[in-house]
């Protein structure tokens, strides 16, 4: 009988063991990094920039989820209005038609900022970056619809006042050494966008999002368990949804495609987008039908998507390599070049299209 009880004892005693035994190797398990289970997730639809969004964020709580969600919104709605040239109360407006030439426009500080950083992009791509592309896109109308070509010397003559060595920043403010300048943050807004939500998101404790901005994605944190993001990239010949590859991510960085398929029109058999060489005027014609850029730097990805486009495949790639980020690169013989570091991390889902080697 002691026997037994004493059995019996060391039985209950090896079953409360292996039960916190198993709740300890669980409780490992859901660290942020080895999580067993998702946290829960729902996508949000949305719309801003002109564009729409989809907001798919991993959060257990869903009152809270909801909230985050609400204040992504928030969060996209001011910035559009702040840095839309379109926004006739925007400081980029006031700017615009400001025509105090060598006056000064006051402008905040992170405005300035940015385009402070667009001019340094200008710089290094030799000017393929352009902030005050502006006029050159006015001409053409290409994203309010219209679809004919300029005439030479309309364009000629927007080319004489949109040279960046006109515009002068100082302190607080910038000046235009030429009537007619204006600028515009088409090409970096969604980064721009991008970067505060992921600050907001590290703000609030989010666990894990995937914010889709039009072209622009921000991957942010982890899902929950220790699982990869993947993005999708957007075939370039195919309608909209359908992609030519996915790309392996970590969470904090940015993926910004630029194309000649998002806003175009077709004459005489030849397809005139939205991105301008702003040394011709006319839409970049270089072989390149998009180009993708990853990057932990929403702003830096989203220029240089638009930027390398500009650029061409050979430019394009140094510069890329130079800025250290991932970067693919399709031409309109759908080949695929990638840079070293994306190689193993992308994988080809349309089967016209193959991976080059340079
Ligand atoms: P999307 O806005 O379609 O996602 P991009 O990020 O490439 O694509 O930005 C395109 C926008 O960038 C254009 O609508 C225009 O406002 C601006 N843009 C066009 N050409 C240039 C250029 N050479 N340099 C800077 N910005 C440009
Ligand atoms: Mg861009």
């Amino acid at each position: 009988m002691k026997k037994f009880l004493a059995r019996h004892r060391r039985i209950k005693i090896w079953f409360f063991l292996s039960i916190i035994i198993v709740w300890l190797v669980y409780m490992a398990f859901q660290t942020p990094y080895t999580r067993i289970n998702s946290y829960g997730s729902k996508s949000y639809p949305g719309k801003a920039f002109g564009t729409t969004i989809k907001k798919t964020i991993y959060m257990d709580d869903e009152a809270e989820r909801d909230e985050v969600d609400k204040a992504i919104d928030d969060l996209l709605k001011s910035l559009d209005e702040r840095l839309s040239y379109r926004n006739f109360e925007s400081e980029l407006a006031i700017c615009n038609r400001s025509y105090a030439v060598d006056g000064i426009v006051e402008l905040s500080p992170d405005i300035l900022g940015y385009i402070e950083r667009e001019m340094e992009i200008c710089k290094e791509t030799d000017g393929a970056f352009s902030p005050c592309i502006l006029p050159v896109s006015k001409l053409w109308g290409i994203e309010d619809g219209a679809s004919d070509i300029p005439s030479q010397n309309e364009i000629d003559k927007v080319l004489s006042y949109i040279d960046p060595s006109n515009i002068k920043l100082v302190d607080d403010g910038i000046s235009f050494h030429s009537y007619d300048m204006e600028l515009d943050f088409g090409a970096v807004g969604k980064g721009i966008a991008a970067d505060e939500v992921m600050k907001m998101l590290d703000e609030k404790n989010v666990p894990g999002a995937i914010i889709s901005i039009g072209g622009t994605i921000a991957v942010y944190g982890d899902k929950g368990r220790d699982d990869k993001w993947y993005v999708g990239i957007q075939d370039p010949r195919d309608k909209e949804g359908n992609v030519f590859g996915v790309l392996e991510v970590s969470g904090g960085n940015v993926v910004s495609t630029s194309g000649d398929y998002e806003k175009y029109f077709e004459a005489d058999g030849k397809r005139y987008h939205h991105i301008f060489d702003p040394k011709t005027g006319y839409p970049a014609d270089n072989g390149l039908i998009s180009v993708t850029i990853c990057s932990d730097d929403g702003f830096l990805s989203d220029a240089m998507s638009t930027a390398c486009f500009v650029m061409g495949l050979d430019e394009g790639m140094k510069y890329a390599k130079k800025k250290g980020v991932d970067a693919i690169f399709v031409t309109s013989d759908k080949k695929v070049y990638v840079t070293k570091s994306v190689r193993k991390r992308f994988v080809l889902k349309a089967d016209e299209y193959e991976i080059a080697k340079r």
